[in-house]
């Protein structure tokens, strides 16, 4: 039953036992995740946003990783969608949320510029009351430079319920904090009707940029979505940038930013605080238009 709703109902599954594997797995996965927040297991990694021209860092995306006995990291592709189907994900967003605000703060005593930090929510912080006002709650409970967090929402997650979506992300502009379209380019939206929503800062999705080189399709897309986004005033960060050929093509068609493995891999906090004190000793401050002020 529960495998024909998920095709979106109006069909029927026969049982096999394949489906009762699956679901014996669900709820394995479900009980650990359980204990992983309890037991406070989950880490999150950073990934370096990047000035396309200079490769200069002027801050980072986190990113959720669990831990292993065996000394591996657990990909949220792993584990993120069951938590969307349990409603564990509400509370992983608070743990995520909370712990980035604490980073960020320890960057403020670090570093005299501002560093931004980006964060993911998952589309239920946009779409259930709850979820949203305990997220505010972690925003207002401590004191941080708030216009340095920017919060990154797909296009699902603001076209689910868009009158409520947008409510909710006015008032996180009212607080101060930047909104990110995460992965744009994947839904239907177009750039003229996303202008109705507050998200300035656009990160285009990884599928348009691996075959910026090779197609001449998807050059077309991308120099158009450029051009938009300009003339729209969207900051736009290119996302899974892997080779100097697209870094060239984006920077040269007046994308600004870009994060990939090209420049760096997602990595941990110590290692990204060590950059980024690198780069401040080697006079390479942030210039005032890196800031997305
Ligand atoms: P995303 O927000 O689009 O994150 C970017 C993903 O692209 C990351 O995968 C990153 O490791 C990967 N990536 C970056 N550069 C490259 C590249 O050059 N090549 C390739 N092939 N991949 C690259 P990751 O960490 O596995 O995250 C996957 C997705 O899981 C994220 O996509 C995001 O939607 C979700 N996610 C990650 N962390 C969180 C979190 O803390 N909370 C929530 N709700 N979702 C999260
Ligand atoms: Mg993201
Ligand atoms: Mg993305």
């Amino acid at each position: 039953m529960n495998q024909a709703k998920k095709q979106g109902g109006h069909s029927f599954e026969l049982y096999t036992e394949a489906l009762e594997t699956e679901s014996i797995a669900a709820v394995t996965l479900t009980t650990a995740i359980h204990r992983a927040l309890e037991a406070d297991e989950f880490l999150l990694q950073v990934q370096p946003h990047v000035r396309l021209k200079t490769g200069r860092i002027m801050g980072g995306e986190a990113l959720i990783r669990w831990p292993q006995a065996n000394g591996t990291n657990r990909l949220p592709s792993d584990f993120i969608p069951l938590a969307e189907d349990t409603g564990q994900i509400i509370e992983i967003d608070r743990w995520v949320l909370r712990h980035a605000i604490s980073q960020k703060r320890r960057w403020e005593s670090l570093f005299d510029e501002p560093r931004l930090l980006s964060v993911n929510l998952s589309s239920s912080a946009l779409n259930n009351d709850e979820a949203f006002e305990s997220l505010l709650e972690i925003i207002l409970e401590t004191p941080f430079e708030r216009r340095g967090l920017i919060l990154e929402v797909t296009e699902t997650a603001i076209l689910t319920d868009t009158s409520a979506a947008l409510r909710r992300m006015q008032r996180l502009c009212d607080l101060g904090v930047q909104l990110a379209l995460d992965d744009f380019g994947t839904g239907y939206s177009s750039l003229v009707y996303l202008a109705n929503f507050p998200a300035k800062i656009i990160k285009l999705d990884w599928t348009f940029i691996r075959d910026v080189e090779t197609s001449q399709r998807d050059a077309a897309v991308v120099r158009s979505i450029l051009e938009l986004a300009d003339v729209l005033e969207y900051t736009v960060i290119a996302e899974g940038i892997e080779t100097q050929g697209q870094q060239s093509f984006l920077a040269d068609h007046g994308c600004l930013y870009g994060q990939g493995f090209l420049f760096y891999r997602p990595m941990d906090w110590h290692d990204f605080e060590l950059l980024l004190l690198r780069q401040t000793e080697g006079g390479h401050n942030i210039e005032a238009s890196d800031r997305l002020l």
